[in-house]
């Protein structure tokens, strides 16, 4: 899978991809870049966002300068899905994550201060998403969130004794995971169910299944 992340904040990301699961896919099952709008606009200094229209405060990205950036690197973008982060888009959730995993390439465009020309979310992105109904000051937070639930999806990024069976897999319907609990098996009098160190693992197995279908219900 191949990944462009075009952001004002480049190096914001550095920590995300030193770590798993992004460290272990990169160079392998992902092809990760980030580019910033900047290299690319034709405007001067370095330009790339202007005051809105009709007053206000704020800086909007501007809708030549995003275009400028994806045809620069591009040529032509068609076909391609280009995801907007907006608070005001479709919700993230693992349906959608699953779905965006499945893309062979993707480009993600971030904003900051008070968002994209609204040209931009109408006719140059494919998708807008938002990862939950609240406000955030760039898209470089939702970018991290996309990109490290995508990774987790991809082969080899989550250590194989992990297992595989996780929320919302198929495997679960859609559920939740049942609770996870180690070392010490009591603590402050919070002992650690007596099945799980019983060492019988269809016992186990049963006793995970029924925590999982409670979670999911409820
Ligand atoms: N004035 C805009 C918000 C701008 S926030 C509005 O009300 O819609 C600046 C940028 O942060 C947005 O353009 C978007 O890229 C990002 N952002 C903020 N909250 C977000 C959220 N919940 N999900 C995804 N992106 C978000």
């Amino acid at each position: 899978m191949q990944i462009d992340v075009f952001t004002l904040l480049p190096h914001a990301f550095s920590w995300l991809t030193e770590q798993r699961p992004l460290a272990a896919v990169l160079g392998s099952e992902l092809e990760l870049r980030f580019l910033t709008y900047r290299d690319y606009t034709p405007l001067s200094g370095g330009q790339v966002d202007d005051e809105p229209y009709g007053g206000g405060a704020g800086m909007v990205l501007r809708v030549d300068v995003v275009c400028a950036a994806l045809e620069a690197v591009y040529g032509d973008a068609e076909g391609r899905r280009v995801i907007a982060f907006s608070p005001q888009g479709r919700q993230l959730d693992q349906g959608l994550v699953d779905e965006l995993a499945e893309e062979d390439a993707l480009t993600l465009l971030s904003a900051r201060f008070e968002g994209f020309d609204e040209r931009i979310i109408e006719h140059v992105a494919t998708d807008a998403v938002s990862i939950g109904p609240y406000v955030l000051s760039g898209g470089e937070l939702p970018a991290m969130v996309l990109l490290d639930a995508i990774a987790r999806r991809l082969p080899g990024a989550i250590r194989e004794e992990s297992g595989a069976v996780e929320s919302f897999s198929e495997a679960l319907e859609g559920g939740f995971e049942f609770p996870h609990y180690t070392r010490p098996a009591e603590f402050r009098g919070w002992r650690v169910p007596d099945v799980l160190l019983s060492g019988n693992h269809a016992l186990i197995e049963g006793w995970r299944l029924e925590r999982s279908r409670e979670r999911s219900l409820s």
